[in-house]
């Protein structure tokens, strides 16, 4: 067995990946195969139905917004939400605080003037920008909730006067959020909530229709929350996967619980991090993300033995991103905590044998 602390996609339920095996062969009884039933099929729109209602139970989604789930991944969101959002000659806010917000800002640039209220560019991204001014005739603040390259997150959001509109693509129901003080959350599925394929959209009905702006339809949220994202053929498999994602995290107690889960593991990794003579964490402690940990050696030399010793040990995935070097370990909802434990035992033989 793998212990997997990739980034993304990242690790799923293994319980999900056994009902999601059986769904491929007979898909509930109906013998028929869940990729070979029509989308149109009632048994899969009470799918979609119970993945929305899932989303809403767990978030609880206020009156007001629509749930949907779309294609393209959270990169297609970087273009869908100014397309949506800044009107012509308008101006959207972005906070720079890593190469995901980069590329949305650089997206929104096509749609309108984009004003980089704060960047922590010149640090490589580690740490969250935070003393900065919110214009108040910007269309929209767009802000990443977590940096999954650097391994910084947001604790707290910014009280902001216009929309704000959020890419939780790698903490997404890893944490109690308030919906309504959003007015547009976006994450694709595959780092926390699902496999690839499928993005989940979260928006407030009226900050819509507002652009004068014709917008094609697939690219259009009107269109898709008039469709019940099923304008077009839904990536069904990728929602049905999501589905019983979400079902598991109801089943361990929800997002409350799991983030009591996720605090107490990422709290264990960096005291192990800060504890062990041979690494050092990367950012700055008070913005640490609780989902992608990120840490480097203090000797150079000993970064390749340490992911021999971790490959030895069925650790996968740990290797740092190439903008940041070193290790990052991802340890999302669906990590087992026994995962958890062999790799902090790793670090530890690793540091004995390293005397
Ligand atoms: C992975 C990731 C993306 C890109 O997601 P795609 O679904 O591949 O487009 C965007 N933002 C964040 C924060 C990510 O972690």
């Amino acid at each position: 067995m793998k212990h997997n602390f990739g980034a993304g996609p990242g690790i799923l339920p293994h319980e999900v990946l056994k009902q999601a095996a059986a769904g491929v062969i007979d898909f509930n009884g109906t013998g028929l195969s869940i990729l070979e039933i029509s989308h149109r099929a009632p048994e899969f729109e009470a799918v979609l139905n119970e993945a929305v209602k899932l989303v809403k139970e767990l978030f609880e989604v206020p009156e007001g917004y629509s749930v949907l789930f779309l294609q393209g991944g959270a990169s297609m969101q970087f273009a869908m939400a100014p397309y949506n959002l800044l009107p012509e000659g308008g101006k959207a806010a972005y906070v720079e605080s890593g190469v995901w917000a980069n590329k949305a800002l650089k997206e929104a640039k096509n749609f309108g003037e984009v004003e980089v209220v704060a960047t922590s560019k010149e640090s490589n991204f580690t740490y969250i920008p935070k003393d900065f001014t919110i214009p108040a005739d910007a269309a929209y603040l767009h802000i990443t909730s977590n940096n999954t390259i650097y391994g910084t997150q947001m604790h707290a959001f910014p009280k902001s006067p216009v929309p704000l509109v959020c890419d939780m693509s790698s903490d997404i129901f890893s944490r109690k959020i308030n919906v309504a003080d959003f007015g547009l959350i976006y994450a694709g599925a595959q780092k926390n909530m699902g496999p690839a394929g499928v993005t989940l959209v979260i928006v407030k009905d009226d900050i819509l229709g507002k652009t004068g702006r014709k917008i094609p339809a697939m690219l259009n949220y009107q269109t898709q929350i008039e469709g019940g994202s099923m304008y077009n053929t839904p990536p069904v498999f990728a929602i049905y996967v999501s589905m019983l994602t979400l079902n598991w995290l109801k089943s361990k107690g929800g997002v409350e619980a799991i983030e009591k889960e996720n605090k107490a593991k990422s709290a264990v990794l960096y005291e192990e991090i800060e504890r062990n003579p041979l690494f050092k964490p990367v950012c700055a402690t008070e913005d640490r993300s609780d989902m992608n940990v990120t840490f480097v050696v203090n000797n150079p030399e000993h970064e390749k033995p340490f992911l021999k010793l971790c490959d030895e040990k069925g650790i996968v995935g740990i290797k740092g991103h190439r903008s940041v070097g070193g290790f990052r370990a991802s340890i999302y909802n669906a990590l087992p905590i026994t995962s958890f434990y062999v790799l902090i035992d790793a670090m530890r033989e690793f540091a004995e044998k390293n005397k």
